[in-house]
């Protein structure tokens, strides 16, 4: 049932109307070509194992598509081992080509060390940060080492208007720039196009494809989630949501709006934040800056060895 659309369905049409619907993305924004290597950003949760799912479907009516998963182990205790195991289950299954990229060997340290460290050395940043720029990072670098043309993102209309809200709040319409269902192909030839299936579905409707597919089968969260901002702003959202049924969708049009207006003024980029005109003189990856973000948090963090 879907309040927001007033319409209710049963297993059937609501499999049919969620393919009507991500189908429409994915020719509306031209989001992959006939021939790719889609690689799937999955983190064993339900969006991502249900990303991989729907798209190893559709690639089957499609003779150019090969799909790969790639999940980054951020080394978060109590939490993702159990997501790992679903994503292993599931791949073998399959018999879906995988890697699992840890930041424990490309870092040297898993996030849990990482925030301790941070910790310990006074730094202002929140777990999410360290593991936002360095998942962005590992995912660009293994996605492109898998021969990858793509990348899809499991991001979903409730995730896309959670960020377009805390941009919102920053005054950062730079990053606002960049909500759109693709980043790149940028000016950076060691980038990777990302793009996001999921743009105009809500979370709602991921778990209920999930559940129909046997693809939830447990609820964790991170323990470092309830420390964002992201967790207060998605919880005043659903209670929003719950009182004014579509609420969401008005964010998203109110979004799609912000970015129509920016791209007129030239300030979209086609990139994503980490990626820029630069080559990282530390590392070689793409960035925005002459030292890409992750090789500067492992400078403060004092755990890059020169
Ligand atoms: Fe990483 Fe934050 Fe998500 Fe946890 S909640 S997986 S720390 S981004
Ligand atoms: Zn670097």
């Amino acid at each position: 049932m879907s309040r927001a659309s007033g319409m209710a369905f049963c297993e059937k049409h609501f499999l049919e109307y969620f393919d009507r619907k991500v189908r429409r993305t994915l020719r509306r924004y031209k989001l992959f070509g006939p021939e790719e290597k889609i690689v799937v950003a999955v983190s064993g949760g339900k969006d991502s194992m249900s990303l991989l799912h729907y798209l190893l479907r559709l690639s089957k009516r499609v003779p150019g598509w090969r799909v790969a998963a790639l999940l980054v182990d951020e080394g978060i205790r109590g939490y993702r081992e159990y997501t790992i195991e679903r994503f292993l289950r599931f791949v073998e299954e399959h018999g879906v080509e995988y890697r699992i990229a840890r930041f424990r060997d490309e870092f040297g340290y898993t996030l849990d060390e990482i925030v301790k460290i941070g910790k310990e050395r006074g730094l202002p940043y929140l777990p999410c940060t360290y593991c936002g720029v360095f998942r962005r990072y590992l995912m660009n670098k293994t996605a492109r080492e898998m021969g990858a043309t793509v990348v899809a993102t499991a991001h979903n209309l409730d995730d896309l208007v959670q960020t377009y809200l805390m941009n919102v709040f920053n005054n950062d319409w730079d990053k606002i720039a960049r909500l759109g269902p693709i980043s790149g192909p940028g000016t950076h030839p060691r980038f990777v196009r990302k793009v996001k299936p999921f743009y105009e579905v809500l979370e709602k409707e991921t778990t209920i494809y999930a559940v129909i597919n046997g693809l939830y089968t447990g609820f964790e969260e991170c323990p470092y989630a309830r420390l964002s901002v992201r967790w207060y702003i998605r919880r005043m959202l659903n209670e929003l949501e719950e009182r004014s049924p579509g609420v969401k969708y008005s964010l998203l049009r109110s979004l799609q709006t912000a970015i129509r207006i920016l791209e007129e003024a030239g300030r979209v980029k086609t990139g994503d934040e980490e990626e820029g005109p630069y080559t990282c003189a530390i590392c070689g990856e793409p960035s925005a800056h002459p030292i890409c973000r992750a090789c500067q948090l492992r400078l403060e963090l004092g755990i890059l060895k020169l």
